[in-house]
């Protein structure tokens, strides 16, 4: 039996280590609480499978010691040793799709049908041979498509659960981020807005907490959580102590003990229930189907044709059956779908190596057609690691660090005895903030908070000590809804400290005060006008204020801010990450226009806009949220049409600027990291999440996940896109055009009354071993030079493009005349019949062989790709000619293909061959460089 099936039938805690720790209530004892075996499970019933006694009607502290855990958290033994016993906290893995099925999907294809239907001729015929190497060939191609779809699956799978959510849990006294899935019972689980809850969590703090349960009640209404216990009978969805696992916290913080994990949850016991939903097929997929559909009836329309045509010229019906064999054999693109599996495989992998996840599939294409990305400013576009640099009061400005320009001639240097205004305002700063640093110097949360403890501490303040000194009663943090964070701490009575942007906290304030208490009515203007000094300097602005309040507030229900002195603004810095520059420059010669969607003031967004290159003039005009707001539809259009910054924007903002956009038929991709972006994120043909500072909300709603936040990746991402879109296109362009060579010089040897070049094992050897190596090969190829110098392909353009068409028919022309000429040829010489079809196969072998070379590049010259740069490619022709070389020779493979040997002479002529195709193949590319759009 399992770790996980054992955590489901017994409770959670261990009644062994109880019995050896007196201070915990045994809980076999008990007789006022359900906490003995019997009763946990009884009321097992009540909390739908959910095992263990009722949490959510015991205390918390109560919890705690049944756990035998406190807010300390575990110890990291206690940890690992609790993992041991009850498994890692997952629900049952999704089921792998079952091997039978996916072998049997391998004959779904209607090409695979046709073979059969091959199969079934050549045994009537009794072409033994041919049947062998028909049911050879079928069976190879199941094998590997088998095999490697299931390769390609699980590293999809295994990719994907690489964003699977974290936790942060306190453990040996300090904040850790773990793997949700090493939570053990008994670990204190610390929640912010934003959170997934990665178990059953009785709550054991909380502060303004609200969490989405719809997923498991239906409700989509947040729903109030506080610490109090609830009746015992309560259903789960009324379990307002406790939150569960998959649910998400909306707003507020808590902490939480977790008290089920893994399949022993609430979620756990209906997860079965959930229906397993299956992998939707991507737009190429559905657009391969299309074209094997095409291709089937290809192959129908062809060997009928040839068939009649065979028959009316008096040819012997036994023999056009082989004839329409032949045929069907050359048409089937055997090697697609192996190598299209190939090329996704790799696109998800060589996003992994530059830091996308990618969570959908359809993702992988989509981002190839991306022409707008919208994109948050700080932490992507920037590095999101804040620096007080200055700041204002009422009593004047100040700035901070040894080489800042001072905003203003009579500021001054803040050293480590500052103003007392400004101590008395970085004291607020310090409170309302959640933010810690860390020994080495650094901080942890909140980047805008880490900044103001690191202001805090140059100013001669330590933050951890007025910490420790102030008790604090509420603690509301900050969300782009609000746009500003308070505590409320107890000074002397209730006092609110609060944080946020100049425009709210203005709004929010009577009065401003520098270093006394007696403060002069608020001048709005004076105050925003210093903010914007500051954000036109790029600067991010809080302003911070304060008051004293009236009577205890309620911690479920906490105030709203008002009549609040202001005590200050301070402006960070927040440097451009590095490459975002070239990147942005480097969309722009893509086609791809990127948006700049902020939550920052409108001259801070400008500034750094401006700074990154995403405008190009200086007084470029910044759209705000108000702006959006107040737009229709119509206006709206116009605005997303060519504003290239929107500031002060939230969350239902964005969506309305997403669906703008693709009212217009862009293909956007935007990026997000709280909660309320999962709407936008959802919306985007591509959403984007942040993987450092997102939260599990934004990245559950994400397409794709950047590992560091980091812009550059985005753009990276889409050139992968693009090359995996370019390499299924070339593997299918190289199929056609010898598929198209085959059929041709079949056609036109019957209706020139030869006999037939190429038995049907002859043209399988060709399609699967040949010409198979090298279609696999191109699917590795390396994006070319110029994938971002194109613009974006247009979402419903084909697999094969137009001009590609044509080159089919061209090329596969030159190749099918290459080998009649050579089949005459050998003819004439007077060589035996194994030889003569021997040559013309052969020719197509060292003509698809350079072919192969052509097919590398759309529209370069076949001399502008380096083949190093390929080195499969390199093997797989080499090895295709040795291997056909090898079989010309060997005894058992001529008998099966039934060719042999041939002179120099011939040799030198197949050379000639594999040239015309290439010369063929340059002269369409250089008159469609010169004649064809630009792309
Ligand atoms: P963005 O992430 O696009 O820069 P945000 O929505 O995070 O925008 O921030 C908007 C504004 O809210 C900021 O300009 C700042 O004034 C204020 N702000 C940001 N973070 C905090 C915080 N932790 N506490 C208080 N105010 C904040
Ligand atoms: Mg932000």
């Amino acid at each position: 039996m399992s770790a996980s099936l054992a955590a489901r039938t017994e409770p959670c805690w261990s009644p062994t280590r109880t019995e050896d720790t007196l201070s915990a209530p045994d809980p076999t004892t008990a007789t006022d609480r359900p906490t003995s075996v019997d009763q946990a499970a009884g009321a097992a019933d009540a909390t739908a499978d959910a095992p263990g006694p009722a949490w959510h009607a015991l205390e918390g502290q109560e919890v705690l010691d049944i756990l035998e855990t406190d807010l300390q958290g575990l110890a990291g033994s206690t940890a690992a040793e609790r993992r041991e016993e009850h498994g890692e906290n997952r629900l049952e893995q999704e089921a792998p799709v079952s091997d039978l099925i996916l072998l049997g999907r391998q004959f779904k294809s209607p090409l695979i049908l046709i073979l059969l239907v091959a199969t079934g001729v050549t045994l009537l015929l009794r072409e033994y041979a041919d049947s062998a190497v028909i049911i050879a060939v079928l069976i190879l191609n199941a094998v590997i498509g088998f095999t490697q779809e299931r390769r390609a699956d699980r590293s999809v799978q295994a990719l994907m659960s690489l964003a699977s959510p974290d936790a942060t849990v306190r453990r040996d006294g300090s904040r850790h981020r773990i793997d949700a899935t090493e939570l053990v019972p008994g670990d204190i689980v610390l929640l912010d807005a934003g959170d997934r809850v990665p178990a059953d969590l009785r709550l054991i703090e909380a502060s303004a907490l609200r969490a989405d349960e719809s997923l498991l009640t239906g409700e989509s209404e947040p729903v109030r959580k506080s610490t109090e216990p609830v009746d015992e009978d309560t259903l789960p969805a009324d379990h307002s102590s406790m939150v569960h696992m998959g649910t998400n916290i909306a707003a507020g913080r808590g902490i939480g003990v977790a008290v089920a994990t893994g399949t022993s949850t609430v979620l756990g016991g209906i997860a079965e229930r959930m229906s397993e939903q299956e992998r939707p097929q991507t737009p190429l997929q559905r657009r391969m189907d299309r074209f094997a559909n095409i291709i089937a009836a290809a192959v129908i329309g062809s060997t009928v044709v040839a068939f009649t045509l065979g028959v009316a010229l008096g040819g012997g019906i036994g023999e056009m059956f082989l004839v329409a064999v032949a045929l069907a054999v050359a048409v089937v693109p055997e090697g697609l779908p192996v190598a299209f599996t190939i090329a996704m495989a790799l696109g998800v992998r060589r996003m992994a190596n530059r830091r996308v996840i990618v969570r959908t599939l359809p993702a992988v294409e989509t981002l190839g057609s991306t022409t707008v990305i919208g994109s948050d400013k700080t932490g992507t576009l920037t590095e999101n690691r804040m620096s007080v640099v200055a700041g204002w009061t009422p009593s004047g400005w100040f700035h901070l660090g040894a080489d800042t320009t001072p905003l203003d001639d009579e500021s001054v240097r803040i050293g480590a005895e500052p103003p007392d205004a400004v101590a008395r305002m970085l004291r607020s700063g310090v409170l309302a903030n959640d933010a810690y640093l860390t020994k080495d110097g650094d901080g942890g949360g909140d980047p805008t908070e880490v900044a103001l403890l690191h202001a805090a501490a140059a100013a001669g303040i330590d933050p951890e000590r007025l910490r420790a000194e102030t008790d604090v009663l509420i603690d509301v943090p900050f969300s782009s809804e609000n746009r500003y964070s308070y505590v409320i701490t107890r000074e002397n009575g209730p006092f609110m400290r609060l944080k946020g942007a100049p425009e709210r906290v203005t709004e929010l304030s009577q009065s401003m005060s520098g270093a006394d208490e007696d403060a002069s009515p608020i001048d709005v203007d004076l105050v925003l006008d210093a903010a914007r000094r500051m954000a036109e300097r790029g600067l991010r602005v809080l302003a911070i204020a304060e008051a004293r309040m009236e009577g205890d507030p309620d911690p479920d229900d906490p105030p709203e801010p008002e009549d609040l002195v202001l005590t200050g603004l301070v402006g960070m810095q927040d440097p451009p990450r590095e490459g975002v520059r070239d990147a942005i420059a480097r969309c722009r010669s893509a086609g791809i226009r990127v948006l700049m969607i902020t939550g920052d003031h409108p001259a801070t967004a400008r500034a750094i806009a401006a700074d990154l290159g995403i405008t190009e003039k200086d007084d470029v005009e910044v759209l705000t949220g108000t702006d959006v707001e107040g737009a229709d539809d119509a206006a709206l259009a116009d605005m997303v049409a060519t504003a290239p910054v929107f500031a002060r924007v939230a969350p239902e903002h964005k969506l309305r600027i997403v669906r703008a956009l693709q009212e217009q038929g862009s293909v956007v991709a935007v990026t997000g990291d709280g909660v309320n972006d999962a709407p936008a994120l959802k919306a985007a043909n591509i959403g984007v999440a942040m993987g450092r500072d997102g939260t599990d909300v934004a990245r559950e709603a994400a397409d794709m996940v950047l590992t560091d936040d980091d812009f550059v990746a985005i753009v990276a991402a889409v050139e992968e896109g693009r090359v995996v879109f370019d390499n299924v296109r070339k593997v299918t362009y190289f199929l056609l055009s010898t598929g198209a060579a085959a059929i041709a010089a079949i056609l036109t040897a019957i209706a020139t009354g030869l006999p037939l070049p190429y038995t049907p094992a002859a043209l399988l050897w060709l399609n699967v071993v040949t010409n198979g190596l090298q279609d696999v090969a191109l699917a590795f190829e390396p994006g070319e030079p110029d994938v971002l110098e194109r613009r974006p392909r247009a979402e419903q353009e084909g697999i094969v493009s137009r001009a590609l068409w044509e080159r089919t028919v061209i090329t596969g022309l030159t190749m099918a005349g290459g080998s009649l000429w050579l089949y005459t040829y050998a003819i004439g010489q007077g060589l035996s019949e194994d030889a003569q079809r021997g040559a013309a196969l052969t020719t197509f072998v060292v003509a698809m062989a350079l072919h192969a070379y052509n097919a590398r590049s759309e529209r370069r010259s076949i001399v502008a790709s380096d083949p190093r740069t390929n080195p499969f490619l390199l093997g797989a022709v080499f090895g295709a000619l040795v291997l056909h070389i090898a079989a010309l020779h060997w005894g058992p493979t001529q008998a099966l293909l039934r060719i042999a040997p041939f002179g120099l002479d011939a040799w030198g002529r197949m050379v000639v061959v594999a040239l015309g195709v290439v010369v063929v193949s340059e002269v369409h590319k250089a008159f469609h460089r010169a004649s064809g759009p630009p792309r």
